[in-house]
């Protein structure tokens, strides 16, 4: 990474602008079509409505993102690049685990996370230089570290709006008339896979409604945050049975 970064504290539309400018048709904004990443996609689309948008077709998502992203290939005009699993990858995880093996255990459920989503995002970001996510720090314990530009995976990781609050991304989207996905009006805050995300109940934090069944302390996929100790090894070992199953 040859490129100098934006100061901190730059606007997030700017630091859109600098990402698109500096790396061109190798910067995307990755989004699963929530409230923040539909604020990034609204400020690149205003920049350039060439702008790349890819997002994780995990084979598990609820009917109502897939109708969030025709609203937004209507408003934008931009064809959402859907970044699927590999076919045989998911053919030989549920035939060793079941469909439904995210129920099971934590390193089962993150192993569906490692095949459905952190292995088909880290082959199409071998297409790109930069990506841009909708991260807040204010999201969980586990986003609080998160700053607005860092590297991952050898890439340019901007989370934009590290800083911003919940009322900032809400005003954005009322100010500028954003789609908001259908499950908002259902009571979900967060909104992933459908067998693994749920409405919350008054009182409970923004990603309660996700894996509800584990604990809270490390209730993220593995896109952003690596799974540590234990979990970890547990799920090299299943990844391993799947993707060599006969070694
Ligand atoms: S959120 Fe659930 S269904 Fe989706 S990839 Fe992770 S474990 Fe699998």
């Amino acid at each position: 990474m040859t490129a100098s970064y934006p100061e901190p504290g730059t606007p997030p539309s700017d630091l859109l602008r600098w990402a698109m400018a500096q790396f061109g048709n190798r910067f995307v904004i990755s989004t699963s079509f929530q409230r923040e990443g539909m604020v990034l996609l609204d400020m690149a689309a205003r920049l350039d409505p060439q702008v790349r948008v890819i997002t994780l077709d995990t084979g598990r998502l609820p009917e109502e993102t897939h109708t969030m992203i025709e609203m937004v290939r209507e408003r934008y005009g931009v064809h959402v690049e859907m970044v699927s699993p590999d076919a045989s990858e998911v053919e030989r995880m549920v035939t060793q685990h079941g469909p439904n093996l995210f129920y099971g255990s934590v390193p089962e459920r993150k192993l569906c996370c490692q095949i459905r989503k952190v292995r088909p995002l880290e082959r199409k970001l071998k297409e790109v230089d930069a990506y841009a996510v909708g991260l807040r720090r204010e999201q969980s314990e586990t986003r609080e570290s998160i700053t607005a530009v860092s590297e991952d995976r050898g890439k340019v990781k901007l989370s934009p709006l590290a800083d911003w609050s919940n009322e900032q991304v809400r005003a954005y989207i009322a100010e500028h008339n954003v789609p908001q996905h259908p499950l908002y009006e259902k009571g979900y805050p967060s909104i992933g896979c459908g067998p693994c995300t749920r409405p919350t109940l008054p009182g409970e934090g923004e990603r309660a409604g996700r894996w509800w069944w584990e604990d809270s302390a490390d209730k993220e996929c593995g896109l952003h945050f690596t799974p540590s100790g234990k979990v970890l090894r547990t799920v090299d070992v299943l990844l391993e049975q799947v993707l060599q199953p006969n070694a």
